[in-house]
């Protein structure tokens, strides 16, 4: 399954400064020799693969990069500053293309991998450089050579950091459109009426990070009827489940039941994925009668230790909360805590 997120961007390396034509002055020396420094480095556009970074969502809002140039030599030999190389971050994993040619540049950056993606101009040569026994006074320096420039595609394979099961009608795609700003690409996908639907999700706490809505867990996926089983081998990579369940439709006599029915279908498939950090969520609370179900289920729940947050995606009740609960878990599952 290809979830893709994309972006074209452009970079433009630093010039390198100029040359500089200059000559000694001082008092009493009626003639000085040439003195002109050399101009600065333009600065370099690096590329590093970071895992804090985890799409290529950034890049919605900045897609062009330009290194600064190299300042211009000085008089009194004095070399002109280098400009100070731009770092972009790139979540490990992705593609980088040229932009025109699709040729592929480099592939699958591994964590704290860096590449020089444009490199800066060299700083031109002052006229000091070009004093010999033959030439004592050249009044000319070089100019600065050009950065570098390309424009270029960027490709990452994205594996949703989050995975939200429930049945059918729980609220999945509603919650996905409430609390994520950019869809990505969903590559060719043989079955076209059920498609998991990825999110982008932004908080001010963490970087960005990907939740996929896995449609058609339920009807028996484990034994690989129906679509589930390709959903379930995506949800085998998250890091984090969070399981939604409609309050209205909870029924207090019993309301472990469609709990159960979901973690069963999980633990059938792979018994490690029923053992995931999960955060259970009671949904459409706004509902009449939502909570005295919602009561029911979550003094069930507590008897087995588990913690249940309550939202509506309608009205926005619960969603900073159940998405700082995201944010703390992933994170405790990026340090193996
Ligand atoms: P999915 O099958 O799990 O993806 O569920 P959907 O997101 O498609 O939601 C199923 C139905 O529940 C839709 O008619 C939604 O409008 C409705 N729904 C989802 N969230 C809420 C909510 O917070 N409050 C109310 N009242 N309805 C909701
Ligand atoms: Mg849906």
């Amino acid at each position: 399954m290809k979830f893709v997120d994309e972006a074209t961007i452009t970079v433009q390396a630093g010039h390198g400064g100029r040359g500089c034509v200059s000559f000694r002055r001082e008092k009493f020396i009626p003639k000085g020799g040439p003195d002109g420094g050399d101009g600065g480095k333009g600065a370099d556009i690096v590329l590093k693969a970071d895992t804090r970074c985890r799409t290529l969502y950034q890049f919605r809002f900045k897609r062009q990069f330009k290194a600064p140039n190299g300042q211009p030599g000085q008089g009194s030999q004095r070399t002109g500053k280098n400009g100070e190389d731009v770092v972009i971050c790139i979540p490990p994993g992705t593609i980088v293309r040229n932009a025109e040619s699709g040729e592929v540049l480099y592939d699958l950056l591994a964590p704290g991998e860096m590449v020089v993606l444009a490199k800066g101009g060299r700083g031109g040569r002052g006229n000091l450089r070009f004093k010999s026994a033959t030439h004592r006074t050249p009044r000319f320096a070089q100019p600065g050579e050009p950065g570098e420039a390309f424009r270029l595609q960027l490709e990452l394979k994205l594996l949703a950091d989050i995975g939200l099961v429930g049945l059918p009608n729980a609220g999945k795609s509603t919650l996905i459109s409430r609390i994520s700003s950019a869809h990505p690409k969903i590559g060719a996908y043989p079955f076209t009426t059920l498609t998991p639907e990825l999110g982008v999700v932004q908080t001010q706490w963490a970087e960005p990070f990907v939740v996929a809505d896995i449609p058609g867990l339920i009807e028996g996926a484990h034994q690989g009827s129906g679509l589930g089983v390709q959903f379930l081998r995506h949800i085998e990579r998250t890091r984090v489940l969070v399981h939604l369940m409609d309050a209205a439709a909870i029924d207090p006599a019993l309301p472990l039941k469609d709990f159960d029915t979901i973690q069963n279908e999980l633990a059938g498939y792979n018994p490690d994925l029923a053992e995931k950090p999960q955060i259970l969520v009671l949904t459409k609370m706004d509902l009449p009668g939502a909570a005295v179900s919602a009561d029911a289920f979550v003094a069930a729940a507590a008897q087995l230790n588990l913690e249940t947050l309550r939202i509506s995606a309608h009205t926005g009740e619960g969603i900073d909360a159940l998405l700082s609960r995201m944010v703390a878990l992933l994170a405790e599952a990026d340090t193996g805590s």
